[in-house]
């Protein structure tokens, strides 16, 4: 593993019981930094006690929004042992997020080297109830100090952990899902394939009326003709018609969802018809009204699949599986998570120890 200079807190905070714990609330001890300066490179990575960084209010991405992340997990196994799920590929996606934000080539090599040292100085904080995990965000900035809009010159990356609970204390509930005609996250040619922090901005009032409406999230059509899937708030969406499981293309307005593919590959693997194409909102509500929507779930990183019970579209509501967790949903949850806690076998190497 990599040598990165470490400064130790010397105020530990106390850990958490597992059981009480939420998503997101707590961090943990330490934080990864790492600077951006244009001529130096990225340079100066360190672990330091976790805590808040000044920033001038000037600072562009207060302003301009330029501001990428990621979100990962790691997870301690039966045998105690912590793995990190899929470290590449979430490595890789944040550095096309870079890309697509206009900010400097990201070292994949240095980022995953980072998620490795701060897991491991931090790794007393990853919780061993089952279903529980530690959550990574790598986050990069702009830090020029300038009102101004144009790609900054100088940046930070920071690295940090929260431990998160088991996401179904009462095993795999099915959601209340509301497709939207009136709110778009995002368009061909926008930003919908970076993790950006724009695109959670953009999500947040539709969002808010899904939940006044009694849903629990938004199911985004594309931004022109409102009429094709793209994705949930946060994940991507799947379903099964007959002996097909259909998920919209990446085709530039969604996230390429690690969990997304995850599924994806393990239902080729087991020989299912798995077909990435359009479809749109018409033909799902009249397969659900037909009874041949048999099933349909969510992925990502969160809830690794999330079963939608119900759809709502336009005044209309149908059920799904009879409001249950399908076969081939609950399939995925079982094979997922057991590779995740190092139970199952894990043929693609997904997994990396910490
Ligand atoms: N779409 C969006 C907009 C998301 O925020 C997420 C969560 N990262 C996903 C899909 C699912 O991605 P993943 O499986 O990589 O967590």
């Amino acid at each position: 593993m990599a040598d990165f200079p470490i400064t130790r807190t010397s105020q530990p905070k106390p850990k958490p019981a597992d059981e009480g714990l939420a998503f997101g609330k707590l961090l943990t001890d330490h934080m990864f930094l790492m600077d951006y300066t244009e001529g130096k490179g990225w340079h100066a990575p360190r672990i330091v006690p976790y805590g808040p960084i000044s920033m001038d209010p000037a600072t562009t991405v207060l302003h301009y929004g330029q501001a990428i992340f990621d979100g990962l997990k790691a997870f301690r196994g039966a045998d105690g042992r912590v793995r990190l799920f899929r470290a590449q590929r979430h490595a890789e996606r944040f550095a096309r997020s870079a890309k697509i934000m206009c900010m400097p080539e990201l070292p994949v090599d240095l980022i995953r080297e980072s998620f490795d040292a701060l897991v491991s100085v931090d790794q007393d904080w990853v919780p061993r109830a089952p279903g529980t995990s530690l959550y990574l965000r790598p986050t990069i900035i702009a830090t020029d100090v300038m009102l101004g809009v144009h790609p900054a010159h100088s940046y930070l990356y920071f690295l940090i952990l929260s431990p998160v609970g088991s996401y179904y204390k009462e095993g795999v509930k099915p959601v209340r899902i509301l497709a939207s005609d009136t709110h778009v996250r995002a368009v061909k040619g926008g930003l919908g394939e970076a993790k950006t922090a724009a695109n959670y901005a953009a999500s947040l009032a539709g969002q808010r009326d899904a939940e006044a409406a009694g849903y629990t999230q938004v199911l985004y059509l594309d931004g022109v003709q409102r009429k094709y899937l793209d994705e949930v708030g946060t994940m991507n969406i799947m379903l099964r018609i007959g002996d097909e499981v259909i998920t919209p293309p990446l085709a530039g307005t969604i996230l390429d969802g690690v969990t997304r593919n995850s599924a994806l590959t393990l239902m080729r693997d087991w020989g299912l018809r798995v077909t990435e194409r359009p479809i749109t909102i018409d033909e799902v509500m009249q397969a659900g009204r037909d009874g041949r929507l048999q099933e349909m779930w969510g992925t990502g990183t969160a809830a690794v699949v999330s079963p939608v019970g119900t759809l709502g579209y336009r005044g209309e509501d149908v059920t799904i599986n009879g409001g249950r967790t399908g076969e081939l949903t609950q399939k995925l949850y079982d094979t997922i998570t057991g590779i995740q806690y190092g139970r199952g076998n894990d043929p693609h190497n997904w997994t990396s120890l910490v």
